[in-house]
């Protein structure tokens, strides 16, 4: 019987599993589908990460946080939670293996992972030309042209880190204004490669077999289409919150969330369950930052220790 189970090893688990173990639970384990370090790793330029002055990539900025929660005892179970349930004050977790856990209490820190625009073609090319990462292959496109489809941090921050490696970056955003902070636009506009392209929809992205060639925008105001040749596309239009492990066998989820699929909780990260709180990006009214879904972490942390005293 686990004290205490972590599930996702983002920012959020990390940090719950440092505060729980060096304020002493003992019987602390973390449960990470992929590598540690979550969504992260796959930023190319953090700038805003308190104390780190010189810009670092996401993968670097999480190296050593697993290994500062180790030293304290944490440990670190690659598998992915399926479900977790809850009978007479015991949490029980089916992992991947379909081995069954059970623990005293259990944070869900899981996160979110990219949305998809519903763009025809979007699926179909999906890793053959159409991508949700820059960093992992941004550098297939080298000296190419690519798009990038949305408006907000992650679109305008990847088209950045993409102007540096392809020839030309489209970024095509459906309004007139991107939602991005100005700061990042400020410095995309700097960026003599990135053509804006705004109050234009993707209709369509279209290929053959060798994989995308280029994509169909139609300029929302004069309905007029256009074919752009681009090789690679790059989609970032927002994130779904993962609460899978959630779902009970009648289809209800195990603790009440809003009607996007965050977990609600209050400002000690309880959810409406005694013993499971939720912390990081799959909690309501996130602000979505590695700084913030840390301090959740330690606040499940510190308020795992008092519930199980
Ligand atoms: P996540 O980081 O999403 O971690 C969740 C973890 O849970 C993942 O590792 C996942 O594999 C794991 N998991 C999910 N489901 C399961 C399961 N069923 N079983 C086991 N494991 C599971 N924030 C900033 O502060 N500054 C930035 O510059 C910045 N840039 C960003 C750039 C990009 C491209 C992206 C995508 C995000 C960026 N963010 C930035 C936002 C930041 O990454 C998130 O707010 C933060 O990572 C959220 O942390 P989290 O721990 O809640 O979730
Ligand atoms: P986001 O802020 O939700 O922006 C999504 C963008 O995609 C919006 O511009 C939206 O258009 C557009 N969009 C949504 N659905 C679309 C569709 N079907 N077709 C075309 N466009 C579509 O998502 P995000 O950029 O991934 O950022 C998520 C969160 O992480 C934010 O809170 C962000 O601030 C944070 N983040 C922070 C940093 C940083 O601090 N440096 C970096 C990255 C992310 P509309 O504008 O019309 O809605």
């Amino acid at each position: 019987m686990l004290d205490f189970a972590i599930i996702g090893g983002g920012p959020a688990g990390l940090t719950a599993g440092l505060y729980s173990t060096r304020g002493g639970l003992q019987n602390v384990t973390m449960f990470e589908k992929g590598l540690p370090g979550g969504q992260i790793t796959q930023s190319s330029e953090i700038e805003n990460y308190p104390g780190q002055i010189e810009v670092v990539t996401g993968l670097e900025l999480m190296d050593k946080w697993p290994e500062q929660c180790k030293r304290f005892g944490l440990k670190h179970d690659m598998n992915e939670v399926l479900q977790v349930t809850k009978s007479n004050d015991v949490f029980t977790l089916t992992l991947g293996n379909h081995e069954k856990v059970e623990a005293k209490s259990v944070l869900i820190a899981t996160g979110s992972v990219p949305k998809p625009a519903n763009i025809k073609g979007e699926a179909e090319f999906f890793g053959k030309g159409v991508s949700t990462c820059a960093t992992c292959d941004g550098f297939f496109y080298k000296g190419k042209d690519v798009a990038v489809i949305g408006g907000g941090d992650t679109a305008v921050e990847e088209a950045i880190f993409l102007a540096n490696i392809c020839k030309t970056v489209y970024i095509i955003h459906r309004r007139d204004k991107f939602r991005a902070s100005p700061h990042e636009v400020e410095k995309m506009n700097k960026h003599k490669n990135i053509i804006q392209i705004l109050e234009n929809n993707t209709n369509e992205i279209i290929g053959d077999t060798t994989g995308v060639t280029g994509l169909i925008i139609e300029d929302k105001k004069t309905n007029e289409q256009k074919t752009l040749d681009v090789l690679g596309v790059f989609v970032f239009v927002g994130r779904d919150v993962l609460n899978a492990p959630l779902k009970q066998d009648d289809g209800s989820f195990l603790c009440d969330m809003n009607e996007s699929g965050e977990v609600i909780v209050n400002l000690n990260m309880n959810t409406s369950v005694k013993g499971l709180f939720a912390a990081g990006d799959i909690r309501i009214d996130a602000p979505k930052q590695v700084v913030c879904a840390s301090g959740d972490g330690a606040i499940a942390g510190i308020q795992a220790i008092s519930y199980l005293q």
